[in-house]
């Protein structure tokens, strides 16, 4: 393995979902109920995570960083956040950075009253509104696009809560699913294409909200419905439900993304089982672009479903070539560069007595900046694999995500530097493929991508973004500026 490789830094080689939500109404020790929902979507984010509550007298905030268990799985910390409504927040930051400042929920005394907002996503024009609000005299505690929306809230002359906070989105573009808290109660709002996942659920008079369904399962509440993209749900401390449109009819267009990695396998995404959205993607993958190999092997762990669908699909054996270490923390420390670049080593070893003299093929849901793969083709060589062929099942990712997922720069994303060819070249495999874009579409049920409306945002694979980008439309426009200024 040549460790002197320029890019072989596997920081960022995966992408990171920025965040997960929990709300709950109408149930005693509120609180104990969010550490469990937000325990289950920690995969969402393990750098923070925060829970506010609320005794229909005050709000009680605890935030920290870490996972959620660090924080919330003492009596302790739960008797600090007493009542009968809660909302939380787990935290992977891309905007706004990782102080304990941004950690969410946020909460601000407005003049109507407490309002505490968890958020999942990420407005595209948070920079330019922080702008407007900044000369207007707003001062801001934090450094999150989040924040932009408690001070459009504050600011507005609309008389209701409700109205205001109404006002405040009309005005934000890009992704966010919010759980809200004001003293009259909880509202949960996606925004009007519904690109970040929201979903309600029951047990007896008390509602939930989660981003994922899989929040539901573990407290034992009952899906009811996903919060449909451009609702507005309130419900007030009666139980009663009052739905909203305020954003007119806008084609949703979720994150397809979600099927493909982001989203726990045993969550129900866009009406639809996350694991068996992955394995049909694994079988789309195996009818276009089949392999002659011995073995089909999993990156693991979120190559698994798509390989064992490649596998059922090719009559090909699945098995584990890879083997991953549950025990290394994103903690572990590193002390030189040398020992850095061995991470992958450390989180995957090669089943050497299985793929020795076999040809293989590896599964993996996407390629990133290509990194690891690199490392793990040549790990898979090293233990005697005699051919090593690579699947991808998602399409090349070669354009950025705005919307609440951490990527890398565009100019480090490898499908934007390279075509195909030069692509395998790189990681070093024997032959490389992607699932193309309809077979994706196939895999989540739908006959194909409608161009002209696409049916999902599906934007890191094809550049169509379904909202403006008005803050990086502006950075450009500065680039642009200065480069000019220099010229002249
Ligand atoms: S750009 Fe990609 S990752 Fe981001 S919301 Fe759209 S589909 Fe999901």
């Amino acid at each position: 393995m040549n460790l002197t490789h320029p890019f072989l830094d596997t920081n960022g080689d995966k992408l990171r979902e920025e965040c997960g939500v929990f709300g709950v109404i109408n149930i005693p020790d509120a609180s104990a109920m969010a550490a469990l929902g937000l325990h289950s979507l920690q995969h969402r984010g393990q750098e923070a995570a925060g829970i506010t509550s609320y005794d229909g007298d005050r709000f009680y905030s605890l935030r920290g960083t870490g996972h959620v268990a660090d924080n919330f799985s003492s009596e302790e910390a739960l008797g600090e956040l007493p009542g009968h409504m809660a909302a939380g927040h787990v935290r992977y930051s891309t905007t706004g950075g990782s102080g304990l400042r941004n950690v969410q929920p946020l909460y601000a005394d407005l003049a109507s009253g407490g309002f505490a907002v968890a958020h999942n996503g990420n407005i595209s024009n948070a920079q330019t509104l922080r702008h407007e609000l900044v000369s207007r005299g707003a001062i801001f505690q934090s450094t999150s696009d989040t924040e932009v929306i408690i001070h459009l809230v504050a600011t507005s002359r609309y008389p209701t809560i409700v109205d205001r906070l109404v006002d405040a989105l009309r005005m934000v573009e890009g992704a966010y699913s919010l759980i809200v808290m004001t003293p009259e109660g909880m509202i949960a709002c996606r925004d009007p294409h519904g690109i970040r996942p929201l979903v309600m659920g029951k047990i007896g008079k008390t509602t939930v909200f989660a981003s994922e369904s899989v929040a539901f399962d573990v407290i034992g509440a009952e899906f009811v419905r996903e919060v449909e993209p451009g609702e507005l749900i309130r419900i007030g401390f009666d139980g009663e439900l009052e739905t909203l449109r305020p954003f007119g009819d806008i084609k949703p267009r979720p994150c397809i993304f979600e099927h493909v990695y982001f989203s726990r396998p045993d969550s129900v995404f866009v009406g639809q089982s996350v694991y068996s959205s992955r394995k049909s993607i694994g079988e789309q993958l195996a009818i276009e672009s089949p392999a002659d190999v011995d073995l089909v092997v999993p990156v693991p762990d979120s190559g698994v479903p798509a390989a064992i669908g490649y596998a059922q699909q090719a009559g090909v054996p699945f098995e584990l070539g890879i083997i991953r270490s549950h025990y290394v923390g994103r903690t572990f420390i590193q002390p030189t560069q040398g020992a850095r670049s061995s991470s992958v080593s450390l989180k995957h070893n090669a089943n050497s007595a299985l793929v020795k003299g076999k040809r293989i093929v590896l599964i993996d849901d996407s390629l990133v900046r290509g990194t690891t793969s690199i490392k793990i083709v040549q790990m898979m060589r090293d233990a005697g694999a005699t051919e090593v062929h690579f699947r991808v099942a998602s399409p090349p990712f070669a354009h950025s995500c705005f919307y609440g997922v951490d990527t890398p720069e565009r100019e480090k994303l490898l499908a934007a530097r390279m075509d195909l060819e030069p692509m395998r070249e790189y990681i070093g495999a024997d032959s490389l493929a992607f699932v193309s874009i309809d077979g994706l579409y196939r895999a989540v049920g739908l006959e194909k991508r409608e161009n002209t409306c696409p049916q999902y945002c599906d934007a890191c694979f094809t550049g169509e973004y379904p909202t403006s980008l008005t803050d990086m439309n502006a950075r450009k426009n500065a680039d642009a500026q200065l480069s000019f200024d220099k010229v002249d």
